[in-house]
Parts: structure tokens; C-alpha cells; sequence
């Protein structure tokens, strides 16, 4: 029986390990890159090479950073005492798009989804209550998405935080349904953002 080189096959295996790609659009991706084109190919290569070598996250919010600050923490006229909690690097930047947000991000990496078997220690809960009580901020905007696993982890995180004494905020509805942050253009994550609400614990 033929079989594809075993490179090809390397690759087709490593393609199916990323999030959302079956092997079947994997086998069609390599085919692509390996038989249609080969600088794309060499290109592609040197781009993972370089974000596997300098992006790491950043030491203090977490989001994707090639030095071990990220320019908004490294930036000092943020305002100190607001901050956006957030799931995905990709809510930061879609935050951040708005361009009315001057304050902090902590992003967390993850959500409590005891359903499919992801506990908190997923997220950088540790991290941000170690900033919540270095850092001046008196108010967190719990910018979970508006999910079930997302709605229950905000409610974890909220009762966490009731013991800082921080002020607890949710952004308004408004963000679509499923919630996703980075879907949301930037005038109803501003309108989400001004019409946020206390929340108590
Ligand atoms: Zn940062």
C-alpha cells in the first residue's frame, strides 16, 4: 500500500493536534503547503520558529508579550485602578480596539468548566489575587463571556475577590449571545462597558 512520505505524515499528525482542525483538514493543509507551495511553506515555518523562540506571556497580565513585560504594562500612564478580567488574549485586543479603555488586563487562560473536567487551577486566579493585593485597583470588571461555564466562573472569581474588597463589575448585556468578547463590535463593548453593574457577593 502507498503512503504519503513519512515528513508529509509528520506534519498532517502535528497540524491535527491544533485546536479545531480535524485530520482530514490537516491531510488537505499539508498537501497544500507541501505540493502547491513551498515558500509558503519555508515562510510559515520561520514565522513558528520565531513566535515558538521570543512570544511568551507576559509576567504580570499574561497576555502575549516578546519581552517579559507587555507594552500596555510597561506603559505608565494606564490608569492603575481599573481592570478588565478577561479569558483570551484576543478580548484584550478587542478591548483595546475601542481605544477607551486606558486602564489593566489580567487574562486568565482558561475557565472553570468542571464539565469538561477543568478546574480553577486552570486559570491565573493565583496570579491576579497576588496583583488585586500589590496593585491599587479598586475596580474589576469581570469580563467573562456570557456562557454558562463563563457566567459560573465569573461567579467563582467574584466570590474570591469579595474577601480583597475590590469593587466587582460586570460588563452590561449586549455582547452577542454566546457572549464571546472577540466577536463584539467596538460599539457595544463600549456601551457594555459604561452600562457595567455591581455586582455583590
Ligand atoms: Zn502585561
Amino acid at each position: 500500500m502507498i503512503a504519503f512520505p513519512p515528513a508529509l505524515q509528520r506534519l498532517i499528525k502535528e497540524l491535527s493536534k491544533l485546536p479545531t482542525v480535524g485530520e482530514k483538514t490537516a491531510t488537505r493543509l499539508a498537501y497544500h503547503l507541501s505540493a502547491n507551495d513551498r515558500d509558503l511553506a519555508r515562510s510559515l515555518g520561520a514565522a513558528l520558529q520565531q513566535v515558538a523562540h521570543d512570544v511568551r506571556l507576559c509576567e504580570r497580565c499574561f497576555f502575549l508579550s516578546e519581552g517579559a513585560l507587555c507594552p500596555l504594562c510597561q506603559n505608565p500612564s494606564r490608569e492603575p485602578s481599573v481592570m478588565w478580567v478577561v479569558e483570551k488574549p484576543v478580548d484584550l485586543v478587542a478591548i483595546e480596539r475601542g481605544g477607551e479603555f486606558k486602564g489593566q488586563y489580567h487574562i486568565l487562560h482558561g475557565l472553570w468548566a468542571p464539565l469538561r473536567g477543568q478546574g480553577p487551577e486552570t486559570m491565573r486566579l493565583k496570579e491576579l489575587m497576588e496583583r488585586l493585593r500589590k496593585e491599587p485597583v479598586k475596580e474589576v470588571i469581570l469580563a467573562t463571556s456570557a456562557t454558562v461555564e463563563g457566567d459560573a466562573t465569573a461567579l467563582y472569581i467574584g466570590r474570591m475577590l469579595s474577601e480583597i474588597g475590590v469593587k466587582i463589575t460586570r460588563p452590561a448585556q449586549g455582547i452577542p449571545k454566546g457572549g464571546e468578547l472577540e466577536y463584539a463590535d467596538d460599539v457595544t463593548l463600549s456601551r457594555a462597558f459604561a452600562a457595567r453593574s455591581t455586582i455583590q457577593f
